[in-house]
């Protein structure tokens, strides 16, 4: 954290500057993923993956990456500046189960690696057991920047605010089209969780190009 906050100084990657109130919002916060994390079986002689999609600067990821050093956790984010942050900080902390992809989702989430002859080599599409995301955007939009990186079976555990069961409803359709339930959502001491579970794997057609998951968020009537 305090890593976080002298380099907010110099990159301006959180609007909150007092280490006491960084630990609850921040820590704590990305902590609360735990509970979910734990409920995910790990495959056997494996790691389990996780992605945090647009981490910023390392959260959720980082702080789960710390609690849970047997699961392999993945940083990605489109901006450079915090990509180069986040490179600093893993190996200053010197986590070897932290991977940073500077990448947008849309473009990631598209790519499945190169085929080898027993399965995929590299790549991120449909690549992982558990993909987090926080403060990213409302649901219609995260959930086509997050769902494409689960595989099936999978779960996309959000972090979520007071709005958590109107960005539902606004979800439905994304949520449909991208063959993703709503599992539930859990309360916790600083918001909720929403979290989904991917039944099927998603249409080739998603995610769509850059930008455009935002710009019109699927399965919401534009305005
Ligand atoms: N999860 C962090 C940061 C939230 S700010 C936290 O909770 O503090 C949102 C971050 O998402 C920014 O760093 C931005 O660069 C990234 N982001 C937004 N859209 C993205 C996209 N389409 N692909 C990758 N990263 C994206």
């Amino acid at each position: 954290m305090g890593m976080l906050l002298a380099a907010n100084k110099a990159f301006n990657l959180t609007a909150i500057r007092d280490p006491g109130e960084a630990w609850t919002r921040h820590v704590l916060d990305s902590l609360t993923l735990l509970g979910v994390l734990a409920e995910i079986e790990t495959p056997e002689g494996q790691s389990l993956r996780v992605i945090d999609v647009g981490t910023g600067g390392g959260l959720p990821g980082i702080p789960l990456a710390i609690a849970r050093q047997d699961v392999s956790v993945t940083l990605l984010d489109a901006t450079a500046k915090k990509c180069a942050f986040l490179d600093h900080v893993a190996q200053e902390l010197g986590l070897t189960n932290l991977e940073v992809v500077c990448a947008r989702a849309e473009a990631a989430g598209r790519d499945r690696g190169e085929r080898t002859g027993t399965g995929r080599r590299g790549g991120h599409r449909e690549m992982y057991d558990l993909v987090v995301a926080r403060a990213v955007g409302r649901l219609a939009t995260l959930s086509e920047l997050t769902i494409p990186f689960a595989r099936v079976g999978g779960l996309i555990a959000l972090i979520k605010g007071a709005k958590a069961d109107e960005e539902l409803v606004e979800a439905k359709g994304a949520l449909h089209l991208l063959h993703t339930s709503h599992a539930g959502t859990v309360q916790t001491g600083t918001g909720r969780i929403v979290v989904l579970e991917k039944q099927r794997p998603t249409p080739k057609s998603y995610p769509r190009r850059d930008g455009e998951p935002k710009r019109a968020p699927l399965g919401v009537a534009n305005k």
